[in-house]
């Protein structure tokens, strides 16, 4: 199957699972995780008409802007960042997903008052809490959260999470839900400073669950470009 096919099949999938859920399909953007693929593919996939597309490491991310091979869609960096590394991504991307710690956070206040932008960024959740995984711990968010108006060249726009790999769907939806539960009761404080309408979650696996689950922007890699090939050589 062609990108251009995935593409137009999974469009056909989250309309399904968003009404299913009684939810307005337009409410979910589809983010092409394009790690381990190179700029054709890319520009594949945003003429198949992906909103954005994630890029997971840095180098890679340098590489396709260099190609211009984002071309017409906004670029997301979602793959963990490190500090040193901040300024190779700052400005460069429309929203960086996974800020993980404070640390980071304060990085990314420097970087961008520097170049006196303001950087829009999601804050990702180690949902499962699991050693392996990326993303802050459940208990620390609260903490960032309140120093988030210390950081005037960042807006915090929403969510990310990637939870634990779960054998079945209910297990899944466990986890999307206590995101989702998290955003509503940040909303509820009716913060001005603080907004989390992105709720970044959903991948190739188990979109479905997470629109099911109020998700509003799936990141999607090996259902539209194929399994990747760890063994060769990229980018
Ligand atoms: C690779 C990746 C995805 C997409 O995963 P698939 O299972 O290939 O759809 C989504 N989000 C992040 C952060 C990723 O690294």
């Amino acid at each position: 199957m062609s990108i251009a096919e995935n593409v137009a099949r999974i469009r056909a999938e989250m309309e399904a699972a968003a009404i299913a859920a009684g939810r307005d399909p337009k409410q979910i953007l589809l983010c092409a995780a394009t790690k381990m693929n190179d700029a054709d593919a890319v520009r594949q996939a945003i003429a198949a008409g992906v909103d954005c597309c994630g890029e997971n490491r840095v180098q890679e991310l340098v590489a396709k802007l260099a190609d211009n091979a984002y071309e017409g869609a906004p670029v997301h960096f979602i793959g963990h960042l490190q500090t040193n590394k901040v300024k190779q991504v700052v400005g460069k991307v429309d929203l960086i997903q996974s800020v993980d710690s404070l640390r980071l956070l304060e990085a990314i206040q420097k970087e961008a008052a520097k170049q006196g932008i303001i950087q829009d960024i999601l804050l990702e959740i180690n949902v499962g809490n699991e050693e392996s995984k990326t993303g802050m711990p459940l208990e620390e968010f609260p903490k960032i959260l309140e120093q988030m108006s210390n950081f005037g060249n960042v807006r915090l726009r929403g969510l990310m999470t990637i939870p634990p790999i779960c054998e079945n769907s209910t297990d899944s939806r466990k986890f999307f839900q206590e995101i989702y539960n998290l955003a509503v009761d940040i909303r509820a404080k009716k913060d001005d400073n603080i907004r989390v309408d992105v709720l970044s979650y959903g991948m190739s696996d188990d979109f479905q669950e997470a629109i099911a689950c109020g998700s509003t922007m799936i990141r999607v890699g090996t259902a539209i470009f194929g399994a990747r090939d760890y063994g060769k050589s990229h980018p």
